[in-house]
């Protein structure tokens, strides 16, 4: 395949280019000589890397919890018409049998693939806080357990890429430990633990944080708890940013504090992303979205967001003023870092994976490329 003429995103800056794509690669900058049937106009459009989700629950009618796998073939289409080339489907905290069966099929469905990639599993719980549950289940958060983790594994044949813990669930350090050793990426999140207890967790290895600000102990000056490690350690930190589980000033603060490499925008979307206000669920909870803002029908927590990740780019773009090349970093090579995989992923450079969106000067989303081939087309050709 070749893209001609496109404004493409290379090394940080957006040049006028050609790129040649060959075996699911970007093979070369330079077409001259060069022969392909497929060819894209990109002409007047932004060739971006694709971008990756690492927290997202649903969307398009459809829960991660809940999927059989066609739905989440669905589901990979319905993110692929939003520029995502890879997410981590995340599990809601729910029973141990039903963890089990979900990884299992979400396992499944990652050997054969279609629309946006399956980059691995977020388990999001079931060690965690009570006191910080959000949208958890109480009645389902449990003690840290190798053993439970390690079944996981195993159902999701070796497919857990992260899993959020809270620093103070008993016998957390020692999950942290084995979790790290299986190059899984351990998250802090839904914790109301220490400052001291937060660092040690992140000397234990884990190195990013769960929705930062959202479903945690805030900022005291004498108890500096989850954001005061947060924000003073290199852990990478997950920010919504759909304006309302964060103030833009925030999401501003944040940048300026950890800098834009330690960023991750995530949409922490929910079934009712892409769809009108109504009823839904979010794994085995009821929920009730009112003007796109989503919530528990019973109690008082915010139930994940209804964003998806083209707007998440359009938002960043409008909280922080910065230009495009910047603000993408937070939603492409950011994610890839964190997932140590930006060998392949997350930039746009030769012999790196051709995980390609294509958008109009509105920044809407024309084409999706996934490892060379187009997953959506919206260009009407
Ligand atoms: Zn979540």
């Amino acid at each position: 395949m070749i893209i001609k003429n496109g404004n493409v995103l290379v090394k940080g800056k957006i040049i006028t280019k050609n790129i040649f794509i060959k075996d699911g690669k970007i093979k070369d900058f330079n077409v001259e000589g060069v022969h392909d049937n497929q060819i894209i106009d990109a002409e007047e459009m932004y060739v971006l890397p694709g971008f990756i989700d690492v927290h997202t629950h649903g969307g398009n009618g459809i829960d991660t919890n809940l999927a059989d796998e066609k739905e989440l073939k669905e589901l990979s289409g319905f993110f692929a018409s939003k520029g995502v080339t890879g997410y981590l489907p995340t599990l809601l905290t729910d029973t141990h049998e039903k963890t089990c069966e979900v990884v299992e099929i979400i396992g499944n469905v990652m050997e054969e693939q279609s629309g946006s990639k399956i980059l691995g599993i977020h388990l999001e719980g079931p060690f965690l806080s009570h006191e910080f549950k959000g949208a958890m289940p109480d009645d389902l958060i449990v003690d840290s357990s190798i053993e439970k983790f390690m079944e996981y594994e195993k159902k999701s044949n070796d497919n857990i890429k992260t899993i959020t813990v809270a620093a103070e669930n008993p016998g957390v350090l020692g999950l942290i430990r084995y979790a790290v050793s299986k190059e899984v990426v351990v998250s802090l999140g839904h914790t109301g633990a220490t400052y001291e207890d937060c660092m040690m967790c992140i000397e234990e290895g884990a190195n990013r944080i769960t929705h930062t600000f959202n479903g945690m102990r805030q900022l005291h000056q004498h108890y500096p708890s989850i954001l005061g490690a947060s924000l003073e350690s290199d852990a990478y930190c997950e920010a919504i940013v759909d304006g309302l589980h964060l103030h833009p000033a925030i999401v501003r603060l944040m940048i300026k504090t950890k800098g834009i490499d330690k960023v991750i925008g995530i949409t922490d979307s929910v079934m009712a992303a892409g769809l009108p206000d109504g009823k839904y669920k979010l794994g085995v909870n009821d929920i009730i979205v009112v003007d796109g803002d989503a919530r528990l029908v019973h109690g008082d927590s915010r139930a994940g967001s209804t964003l998806t990740m083209n707007k998440a780019l359009k938002n960043l773009m409008e909280f922080t003023r910065l230009p495009i090349e910047e603000c993408i970093k937070m939603i492409t090579i950011n994610p890839a870092k964190m997932l140590n995989i930006d060998n392949d992923k997350g930039s746009l450079d030769i012999d790196k994976d051709a995980d390609i969106v294509i958008m109009d000067k509105n920044y809407d989303v024309i084409y999706t490329i996934v490892e060379g081939r187009v997953v959506y087309n919206n260009s009407g050709k």
